[in-house]
């Protein structure tokens, strides 16, 4: 099958990769994550994620500039109020949307909707996502992503539970000397992270 599979870093790329490739499928990735804060946690993901590539001789598609403004549109944050939220992180824990669950939900949708989009327009029979391997992901909330996107788009909706396979991913990802992250990724689990991390209950990411 030929599928686009959309990819969140190259740590998490790497067992959908060698099961789907393994399998027979025919992958090309897909770099979609305007959920990424700061610009050089975006960067360092990316060139990751290009190392791979290159090394594994698999194709990305990359649609997007760094675009942090598409992220937080979703949450009707205006482009005026983005540097405000950047410089003094204010009270967004008390804005429910600003809060996991419901605001992972819409950052699947935004990026979910955008590889089901290219995957129907450049002729893919599915799209996936690596965040599938993630325990840290809500891979129910993913799955209903997934097959609602499915269904709106008219292309399938490859899905797989990885996450067996997710601490032999990051085995592999030490020894391939990828980057690992410390937080999921947008500016919101950042400083979440950050306050565990004052408190002494950061366990890492
Ligand atoms: S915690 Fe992760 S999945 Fe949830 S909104 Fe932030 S970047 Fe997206």
């Amino acid at each position: 099958m030929k599928i686009l599979l959309h990819i969140c870093c190259g740590n998490c790329a790497l067992y959908p990769f060698k099961i789907l490739i393994s399998e027979g499928h025919n992958l090309t990735g897909f770099w979609y994550n305007p959920n990424i804060h700061p610009h050089d946690e975006y960067n360092l993901r990316l060139e990751s994620l290009n190392r791979l590539s290159e090394k594994w001789k698999f194709d990305v598609i990359h649609t997007e500039k760094y675009s942090p403004q598409e992220y937080f549109r979703i949450f009707n944050i205006q482009d005026e109020d983005i540097q405000d939220i950047l410089n003094k992180y204010p009270g967004w824990s008390i804005r429910e949307d600003l809060n996991p669950p419901g605001r992972c939900k819409r950052c699947y949708g935004l990026r979910l909707e955008n590889t089901a989009r290219q995957a129907r327009q450049h002729g893919f029979e599915a799209f996936s996502t690596t965040l599938l391997i993630s325990p840290y992901q809500d891979f129910q909330q993913i799955a209903a992503t997934g097959r609602r996107l499915a269904e709106k788009h008219n292309v399938l909706f490859h899905l797989r539970d990885y996450r067996p396979y997710f601490r032999e991913a990051m085995a592999l990802s030490r020894e391939l000397g990828l980057y690992r992250q410390k937080y999921c990724g947008c500016i919101f689990s950042r400083v979440e992270r950050n306050r565990k991390k004052a408190k002494g209950r950061d366990k890492g990411y």
